[in-house]
């Protein structure tokens, strides 16, 4: 686009918003510019469409916007999950860099017997864990 048809656009949308009074040099340029023609063209196609919406002839599609706010959430969901996912590995690693650190002192042993004294509690344990889910869920 050459300068002069920048010049000449900022002018037609001016004009457009009857900020600027249409002139000679503008008659001329667009009669020879087929771009600012068409840019001009397409200030007036927008226009219509403008004036459809303030007379109600257009029905806003409500489905569109409350779609675009369910995209927004979901957005926002998937942030918040990636940080919960960051915050799980660093605890996570924490802990096995404890617990690792303990092995490493010659706690190895005591550990591995308390993790096995929990394996054998956790199917003890599995009808608490359901119950408690059942009166959470109010069945
Ligand atoms: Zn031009």
């Amino acid at each position: 686009m050459e300068n002069k048809c920048k010049c000449i656009q900022d002018t037609l949308l001016d004009i457009h918003y009857k900020e600027a009074q249409w002139t000679e040099r503008v008659s001329i340029h667009i009669a020879k510019c087929q771009e600012c023609k068409g840019y001009w063209q397409r200030l007036g196609e927008m226009n219509e469409v403008m004036l459809a919406f303030d007379n109600n002839l257009i029905e806003t599609d409500k489905g569109i916007i409350d779609q675009a706010f369910i995209d927004a959430e979901a957005i926002e969901k998937g942030k918040h999950s990636r940080m919960e996912f960051v915050m799980f590995m660093l605890i996570a690693l924490v802990i096995i860099g404890f617990i690792g650190w303990l092995i490493t002192i010659g706690y190895g042993s005591i550990i591995l017997l308390q993790q096995v004294f929990l394996m054998m509690l956790i199917p003890f344990s599995l009808p608490i864990i359901i119950r408690q889910k059942l009166l959470k869920e109010g069945v």
